[in-house]
């Protein structure tokens, strides 16, 4: 039997932020983590060419919240990192999001203030008032030119649907910049822990409350949990009630397949991350990991994603029907006492970072009155 005041399922941010929270004022933690490490997608390692790499793809820090920098900045410290993606569209690596220079490369046009690029664009996009699908939302933001150049395919790879059948929300979030900004976030806070985001994870779950149980799948043992005062749940809730729902429509999920490689030259590519969003390739983007901070390498390492309908659940697919079904088990998940569903596939919806640090900290409020997050020890 294993006992605890507080049981978490899952070593992701969500977990981890509630076992620290818990244990910080006085409860006895137990994490059960099935993967044989901790920090949920967030897990980075040194590779064999001495690289720090994310095992489960690039993950960029950004937020405008005062409280979760405030928590991150008390488990590790932080390095400025502004971000930059580029896209390669036909010959050219243009800046993401679309800027004045994605423009006048794209089309041969010389727009060189936000006036002429505003103009520029209400004379070229289709306006959608209330966009009805994603490819009503991004023709209503970015026009019929640069939909089939840089969104139309890379939809169809990402989602394995074209962006009609989607949420008009899913594109209706593609940026658009009316100045020469390359700054793929434009959060307060953008950052990079020093030492990676398992370190990080060490440091919040480090607290002697705390244990920890790696490649232990919960449904295998749960039946030898019992007495706790509270379950916080972070894996997919269709896997939590059997799938019920889900007999003639499942719960659709996005996965990707990384394919990593050794390249002996210093560097591959002249940036972090370009995309490529055509069709003349499978991948949707190919990350060289050592740009993150400046890495020095004789050798690099690249690895490209390839989006999947197989393997590990990571994007929620966001259209009505996976709603209609997901809200079926959100009545069973609202109907248990003491059982909290947690951060992104427990609640079916895409968070990042922050979102799940923060919704991790709020719940801990709301359970436990706690206006303020709780800690003892500070970096
Ligand atoms: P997770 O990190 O998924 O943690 C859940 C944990 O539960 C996992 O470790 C899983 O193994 C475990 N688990 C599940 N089922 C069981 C079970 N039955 N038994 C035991 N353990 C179980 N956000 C950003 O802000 N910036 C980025 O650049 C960014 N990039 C991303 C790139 C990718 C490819 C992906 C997929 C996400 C990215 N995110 C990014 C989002 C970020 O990863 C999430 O916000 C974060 O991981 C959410 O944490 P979580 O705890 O909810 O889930």
């Amino acid at each position: 039997m294993r006992k605890a005041d507080i049981i978490i399922i899952g070593a992701g941010i969500s977990g981890a932020v509630l076992a620290q929270q818990y244990a910080e004022i006085g409860k006895k933690v137990l994490v059960i983590e099935k993967r044989n490490h901790i920090a949920g997608n967030c897990y980075d390692y040194m590779d064999g060419n001495g690289i720090l790499v994310s095992k489960y793809g690039a993950h960029l820090f950004h937020t405008n919240d005062e409280q979760v920098w405030d928590y991150v900045n008390r488990h590790s410290k932080w390095y400025h990192w502004e971000h930059k993606v580029l896209a390669k569209v036909d010959e050219s690596l243009l800046p993401i999001p679309v800027n004045i220079t994605t423009v006048n490369t794209i089309f041969g046009l010389t727009i060189s203030s936000e006036i002429e690029m505003k103009k520029w664009l209400d004379q070229n996009r289709e306006t959608y008032l209330n966009p009805a699908n994603g490819k009503e939302a991004a023709l209503n933001k970015v026009g019929a030119v640069r939909y089939e150049k840089m969104f139309r395919h890379y939809t169809k790879k990402q989602w394995d649907k074209y962006p009609e059948e989607l949420d008009a929300s899913v594109l209706d979030r593609i940026p658009v910049r009316m100045n020469y900004d390359v700054r793929y976030f434009s959060d307060t806070y953008q950052a990079l822990p020093v030492g990676g985001y398992t370190q990080l994870f060490e440091a919040i779950l480090g607290h002697p409350n705390i244990e920890v149980q790696l490649e232990t799948d919960f449904f295998d043992i749960k039946d030898e949990i019992t007495g706790y005062e509270k379950l916080f749940y972070t894996g997919p809730i269709d896997r939590f009630f059997e799938f019920k729902h889900s007999l003639e429509d499942k719960l659709e999920y996005r996965s990707i397949n990384f394919v990593s490689e050794t390249v002996d030259t210093e560097y591959f590519q002249e940036n972090s991350v370009v995309n490529y969003p055509g069709n003349e390739v499978d991948f949707t983007r190919i990350i060289e990991y050592k740009h993150f901070g400046n890495q020095k390498s004789e050798r690099t390492t690249v690895v490209k994603e390839y989006t999947t309908g197989e393997g590990d659940p990571y994007y929620p697919v966001p259209n009505a029907k996976n709603q209609q079904i997901y809200e079926k088990y959100k009545v069973d998940a609202d109907a248990l006492i003491d059982v909290y569903f947690v951060g992104r596939l427990a609640n079916y919806k895409y968070f990042n970072m922050d979102q799940a640090f923060k919704n991790a900290l709020d719940l801990f409020g709301i359970l436990e009155s706690s206006p303020e997050p709780a800690f003892k020890k500070a970096v």
